[in-house]
């Protein structure tokens, strides 16, 4: 096989920060200041005071330095390899996006300037609201989620608005078993009660099974489009029409919109309202918990509900407009996650409309390249082609008793982050592969190898898969240990 990235060789190992330095050492002097000292101390009620804190680190400028840059080392990204989580879509993004965020214009910008003097980022706003809503098929956006499930939130708010201006707020949300677990959380927040809808065999929604559920107090029904099946709802106008006929609304949940850029649109299809990732489709970095951005958009008829302030354009000028009676409110402390707009915003201007769509022809391309290579080693649950990414089983290692976390564990020694695994819920022992657009046919051929070998060590030594991994720094953590006692106290 090729060389993996993630040989050994010089990785260094780094102890706790804590560890290193010694008593009064430090990264830098400053000079002595020519005003007399005084004790800042001494002015503040002793009420506000902190007691002297023992076992700070005391380290030099190199010391720091090191420190860090070591355990940046340590870190897998998609800057490093192949990183095939599905559900994620992290694909490689672009240098030119982040040149964008950091222009100084943008990023020295204060949230509480006067809107006159930051008619540029106004304009961004503005245009990537435009620019979304062509993407799905929608008539008004807004920025401010700060990730796809405050997206959610937002957009059930909307709905839970729209419906209680109509008289009832209504009771439940209808979600199917092959959404994403953020859709019942959200509808929670809202104070819905969730419906798990069954899915057919086919994976798709069971119709005559909503047809059942769906009633008057049914506020919406979530569906997340293509599912986390990876495949694309079939019977979509059917169920925009069954929801609506009883006074529903539909929601989309985008977030895996790569898989269908300039092909399908959620307005098109009856659906009234939806949110995307920004930070999954349009290249933001993410991963550690931020920032992101998962910007609602909605039909007409929901726009006076949307979240305030929202950017408006009058006789050439960009403003904040907050007179907005009916919106649900702010979201956000001020304007959103406004880096993660201009990264979207650059990457939508340099790929344009044709380069948008063959990205997610590309994905789609990807995730079957991967799914026809590995089908008979693996199991494939549900078949068809699939959208941006795939599913597979432990089944045939099962009879070997490897599972799919030794699978997982077995590709950290190939070289390579392991895919989201038991997720979606609905297959057993389930792998979720999703490549991108942005990964060569090399390094596909590499991680089909490695999977490949793990399922013929599987049967070969399914022993050495249970040890795995062995080559990490970290080997098999007891993770039920690991949940249920977390020891996160660091000790002298
Ligand atoms: C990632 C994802 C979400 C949640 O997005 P966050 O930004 O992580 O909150 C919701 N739905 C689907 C289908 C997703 O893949």
């Amino acid at each position: 096989m090729a060389q993996q990235p993630g040989a050994r060789g010089l990785v260094f190992n780094e102890p706790l920060i804590f560890e290193h330095g010694r008593k009064g050492r430090k990264g830098c002097d400053v000079p002595k200041s020519e005003f007399p000292e005084t004790d800042p101390a001494a002015t503040m009620p002793p009420a506000l005071l902190r007691g002297p804190v023992e076992g700070l680190a005391e380290v030099s400028e190199p010391e720091a330095v090191r420190h860090f840059t070591r355990l940046s080392q340590w870190n897998y990204g998609v800057d490093s390899n192949f990183y095939p989580l599905g559900s994620c879509t992290m694909k490689y993004n672009p240098k030119v996006n982040e040149a964008a965020a950091r222009l100084e214009g943008f990023a020295g910008l204060h949230p509480l300037q006067d809107a006159s003097t930051a008619q540029g980022a106004l304009r961004v706003m503005y245009d990537l609201e435009r620019m979304l809503c062509e993407v799905v098929g929608m008539d008004a956006a807004s920025l401010q989620p700060a990730a796809g499930a405050q997206g959610e939130f937002a957009g059930l708010l909307l709905i839970r608005a729209y419906h209680t201006e109509k008289g009832n707020p209504r009771k439940k949300v209808i979600i199917p078993d092959s959404g994403h677990g953020t859709n019942p959380a959200s509808a929670s927040l809202c104070d819905y009660a969730t419906v798990t809808l069954p899915s057919g065999p086919d994976g798709m929604i069971d119709l005559a099974l909503l047809e059942k559920e769906m009633d008057g107090e049914t506020a919406a029904l979530m569906l997340t489009n293509p599912n986390t099946l990876g495949m694309f709802e079939k019977n979509i106008k059917k169920v925009c029409d069954i929801v609506h006929a009883k006074g529903g609304l539909v929601y989309g949940d985008g977030a895996n919109l790569n898989a269908v850029l300039g092909k399908a649109r959620f307005g098109d299809m009856g659906i009234d309202v939806c949110h995307m990732n920004l930070h999954k489709t349009f290249s933001t970095p993410h991963g550690g918990g931020g920032p992101g951005s998962g910007p609602v958009l909605a039909k007409k008829f929901l726009e006076p509900y949307m979240p305030a302030p929202r950017v408006t354009l009058r006789d050439g000028r960009y403003d904040l407009d907050f007179n907005r009676p009916k919106s649900i409110g702010a979201l956000n402390a001020f304007w959103g996650n406004f880096g993660v707009y201009l990264r979207a915003y650059a990457y939508v201007l340099t790929m344009g409309g044709a380069g948008l769509r063959e990205a997610s022809e590309t994905a789609v391309l990807n995730a079957n390249y991967i799914l026809a290579k590995l089908r008979g080693a693996y199991h494939v649950p549900y078949e068809g082609t699939c959208m941006h990414e795939c599913v597979l089983s432990d089944k045939f290692q099962q009879e070997h008793h490897v599972s799919t976390l030794d699978i997982a564990k077995g590709l950290i020694d190939r070289g390579f982050h392991p895919p989201t695994i038991y997720f979606p819920l609905i297959v057993k022992g389930a792998m979720m592969i999703e490549p991108t657009e942005t990964e060569s046919v090399e390094t596909m051929d590499a991680f089909i190898a490695a999977m490949k070998e793990i399922a013929e060590v599987a049967k070969s030594d399914p022993e050495s898969l249970a040890a795995a991994p062995v080559t990490a720094k970290v080997k098999r953590l007891d993770e039920t240990q690991a949940a249920r006692q977390p020891d996160l106290r660091y000790r002298r």
